[in-house]
């Protein structure tokens, strides 16, 4: 599903906040103050705690190098212990999870129709 936002937004980034129960991450949820700018994805932030199921962040990288930026890893450091971004072309491996760090972090991933 992520893969699909994220064809979809292309070449714009997308960008949405991941949810989760119990250790695992049910849910995204595309922000309403999420700005979709050709440049990068600005989260906004402005009123949270938005919602306390709120584990991480995910957003994508048109240019395909899945590296956290500057902006990300003060972004990451503000929303959350889990951090996934996912890079064109979109393949269902085409992403990494960091830590709010910014340091790598292995996350299992059950499939994707566990994201709805
Ligand atoms: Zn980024």
């Amino acid at each position: 599903m992520i893969m699909e936002a994220s064809k979809d937004t292309y070449p714009m980034e997308f960008g949405a906040m991941l949810k989760a129960e119990h250790d695992v991450i049910y849910e995204i949820v595309i922000m309403p103050g999420t700005v979709q700018g050709d440049h990068h994805t600005i989260m906004w932030m402005g009123n949270k705690p938005i919602d306390f199921s709120v584990v991480g962040s995910v957003h994508s990288h048109p240019s395909g190098v899945i590296i956290p930026s500057d902006a990300d890893l003060h972004m990451f450091s503000n929303t959350g212990a889990i951090h996934m971004i996912v890079g064109f072309p979109y393949r269902e491996t085409d992403y990494k999870f960091f830590n709010r760090l910014g340091k790598p972090i292995e996350v299992g991933v059950i499939g994707g129709h566990q994201l709805q």
